[in-house]
């Protein structure tokens, strides 16, 4: 029943109809007098049907079901009144009926209940300064109520000729004292259980009814539009009232009543011009005017400052609003900041659903050194639409800072993977005025029972970097235990940027020697990481990690050009024939940078080392990374750059390698070396081992190509080999690796390694 919309309007409608009725009737006046005293009782039952059927339909709080059912007896009480007047009203002949006690009792009864309901209501009004308002409120609602009734009621009412029933002054004071309470009491009422709307309309009900009895102060014409027209209308009040009410409980306090003073100001005024109507002297109209203009000017006043104060509060809602969106947003791309994440986070984890989404740029840097900060600027602003346009509708996208952001997800949108694929999806096309390209990685992390913000927030940082290790645009999902090595890699990255600008790699030079006789034909650069506490450090402690977060690009341009600084020198020092290359090691992470061939060109021009000096040292996964690497392969070969394919034959597709990269060397991996000087019988690992030793040199030979063998540690493997076909070698057996200053001793001397 609570959700039939229609109910509460019918009653309305119902009253409604009787006082249209009742107006129609006065104007034309068809049929007895009597007729004129239906309208109440008629009105009157469609009044409290509609207070029956809001009782029966709605769940009520306790408090309202109370004033309801209080205003259910006062509109019966009313009702059966009326009802017993008509009934003397038709038994009258010609004359107008007084009011009988019998009929005067239930209907004053049933006003003073219902107003009483309404005194009882609790204002719901706290704090001493907003009573001390209300008080005056009540005392201004008093005055102004209180004149007009006086003025066009009570007044008359005493001073006229005509003889009034016990009965009709009864009615007309309680009329007065009641009216006068309830408009005071619901003048001001911001809020409770029982609508703010509802109970004025109450209160206005009850004020008809009694108020309008009054008319009978204009004879009988006055008596027939009482009660005809204008005290049915009361009805009409009460039933808007009930379906006033006929919603859901809860709404919102609303703000107190503003118009009650001018309401006040208005109804003294019009009791002073009732006033001017009376005898009175020029001089004392004058007066008078000159009060109710001043009134009126004063009220005006009041509204046009109370508008500036209307004003003044929208502005400072406004630039709150503002403020508050400032700093919970990010200036660049309007997606929420790190503040405003951590705080929807924290709420989603209270509700205990939430995955986050850690989306870090592989390449902005990049962007924003070569193209600018605004391109830079323009890529982000692009990626943060991207963001939003995945993560809608249920999503949170945030700039966390710089180039990461992070998407939340919550309850049923809880998806990470399919989220993440649809945002690197979205990534892979060109995006902003400038076609940008980038790639992402994404860590996941979903939270478990009892995963807090920060943990929840380093586990998606953890996964991220595990994302960004697999390469580009990867995501990957946070999984216990995950960062153990993904931390040590972080830690170990700090601290090698700190070595890096501290000066404390060196590189190490190992010579490559002619298996016949052990001259030496040329080193590999080594590097070296001479650590304050821990001593000198071998390459395979740091590298990984040096790869892992980047550094190893800054750190490989070191071991470049002071590999060809160092190269250089020597052939200063000892002439051309000292050396016929210099080989540093460069990982596949250089060979991304698009500045690398640059970097390699400028090394070699501010050295002076002659470009054929150099070999640069590739492993085989380092080489086949796509076209851009491809490209600055063919780029540093055209310079005169020699490129050697190290630890060859590890991988999968040594022998295609070789057609498709323009390598001048290959180093036979030390794991063919290793025990093959072994002869027979043999195991089968060793014959293998030999056969792809012999197999390779055979091969470098048909395709023009130099080959090293390396690791070799005794002399019967560096015999072997030879008799294999190799005449280079590098190896502890021919020399370690060493120092420049030992290396430059070594030079000096122009000694073979071994004699020494
Ligand atoms: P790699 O390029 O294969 O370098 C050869 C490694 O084998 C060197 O180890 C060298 O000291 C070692 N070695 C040489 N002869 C023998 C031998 O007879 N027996 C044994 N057991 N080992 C021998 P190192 O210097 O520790 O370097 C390890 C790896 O670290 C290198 O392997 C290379 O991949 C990497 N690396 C070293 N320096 C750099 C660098 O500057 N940049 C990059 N990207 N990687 C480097
Ligand atoms: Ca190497
Ligand atoms: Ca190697």
């Amino acid at each position: 029943m609570a959700h039939d919309d229609k109910a509460p309007t019918r009653y309305v409608l119902a009253a409604s109809a009787v006082v249209l009725l009742g107006a129609l009737w006065f104007l034309t006046r068809p049929g007895p007098v009597a007729v004129a005293y239906l309208f109440m009782p008629v009105g009157g039952v469609a009044g409290t049907l509609s207070v029956v059927a809001l009782l029966r339909g709605v769940a009520l709080a306790p408090v309202a079901r109370r004033f309801w059912r209080l205003v259910l007896a006062g509109l019966t009480g009313l009702t059966a009144g009326y009802a017993w007047l008509a009934v003397v009203a038709f038994g009258a002949t010609d004359k107008l009926p007084d009011i009988p006690l019998p009929a005067a009792l239930p209907a004053g009864l049933g006003l003073l209940v219902t107003m009483w309901a309404v005194m009882r209501v609790p204002l719901g009004v706290t704090g001493v300064q907003e009573r001390r308002k209300q008080l005056v409120d009540r005392l201004i609602a008093f005055v102004g109520g209180g004149s007009v009734m006086w003025a066009f009621g009570l007044a008359p009412m005493l001073t006229s000729a005509a003889a009034w029933s016990t009965g009709a002054l009864v009615l007309a004071g309680l009329c007065f004292a009641l009216g006068l309470g309830a408009i005071v009491k619901v003048s001001y009422i911001s809020g409770g259980p029982v609508d703010r709307v509802a109970l004025r309309l109450i209160a206005g009900a009850g004020v008809v009814a009694a108020a309008v009895s009054i008319l009978g102060v204009y004879g009988d014409d006055g008596v027939l539009l009482a009660q005809a027209f204008a005290m049915p209308s009361a009805f009409v009040f009460a039933s808007a009232a009930a379906r006033r009410q006929w919603k859901p409980i809860g709404a919102p306090p609303r703000r107190a009543n503003v118009w009650l003073p001018y309401l006040s100001v208005l109804a003294i005024d019009a009791s002073m011009l009732n006033v001017l109507r009376g005898d009175l002297s020029w001089p004392d109209r004058v007066v008078i005017v000159g009060v109710v203009v001043l009134t009126l000017l004063i009220a005006l006043r009041q509204l046009v400052s109370m508008r500036e104060n209307r004003r003044l509060a929208g502005e400072k809602r406004t630039t709150e609003d503002r403020l508050r969106h400032e700093v919970t947003h990010d200036g660049l791309t309007g997606l929420a900041n790190r503040g405003l994440f951590r705080e929807r986070l924290a709420a989603a984890l209270a509700a205990g659903e939430a995955t986050v989404l850690l989306v870090d740029l592989d390449d902005f840097k990049t962007v924003n050194d070569s193209l600018g900060h605004e391109v830079g600027d323009e890529l982000l602003i692009a990626v943060a639409d991207a963001l939003r346009v995945a993560a809608a509708p249920h999503g949170l996208p945030a700039r966390l800072g710089g180039d990461e952001f992070a998407l939340l997800l919550t309850g049923e949108a809880c998806d990470g993977e399919a989220m993440a694929d649809r945002l690197l999806a979205a990534l892979a096309e060109p995006l902003g005025a400038h076609r940008l390209l980038t790639h992402a990685s994404v860590g996941i992390a979903t939270a478990t029972p009892g995963t807090g913000l920060d943990d929840l927030l380093r586990q998606a940082d953890v996964a991220m970097y595990a994302a960004k290790q697999r390469g580009k645009a990867n995501r990957v999902r946070y999984h216990d235990g995950m960062e153990q090595p993904v931390l040590a890699h972080a830690r170990l990255g700090g601290e090698l940027r700190r070595a890096l600008d501290a000066g404390e790699f060196v590189v190490y030079y190992q010579p490559v020697c002619l298996l016949d006789g052990g001259a030496i034909v040329g080193v590999e650069a080594l590097v070296r990481w001479q650590h304050p506490t821990r001593g000198l450090v071998p390459p395979g402690e740091f590298i990984p990690a040096a790869e892992a977060t980047g550094l190893i690009v800054p750190l490989g341009r070191f071991v470049l050009r002071e590999a060809c600084r160092q190269g250089a020198e020597w052939l200063r020092r000892f002439g051309p024939d000292v050396l016929q290359k210099v080989g540093p090691n460069v990982s596949a992470r250089q060979l991304h940078d698009p500045d690398f061939a640059d970097d390699v060109r400028a090394a070699l021009a501010e050295t002076g080392l002659p470009a054929d000096r150099l070999v640069l040292e590739l492993t085989e996964s380092a080489v086949l990374r796509g076209k851009q690497v491809s490209c600055t392969l063919h780029e540093l070969h055209a310079m005169g750059v020699r490129l050697a394919l190290d630890d060859f034959g590890t991988g999968e597709s040594s022998l295609s390698l070789l057609r498709a990269f323009p390598a001048s060397i290959i180093k036979l991996d030390k794991s063919f070396v290793d025990g093959i000087e072994l002869d027979e019988p043999g195991t089968p690992a060793a014959q293998a081992r030999q056969a792809v030793a012999h197999a390779v040199v055979q091969l470098a030979g048909a395709l023009g190509l130099d080959t090293v063998a390396e690791g070799i540690e005794c002399q019967e493997q560096a015999d072997r080999l030879r008799r294999l076909g190799y005449t280079l070698g590098q190896g502890y057996h021919l020399a370690r690796p060493m120092p420049a200053e030992q290396m430059t001793e070594l030079l000096a001397r122009r000694l073979h390694p071994v004699a020494a």
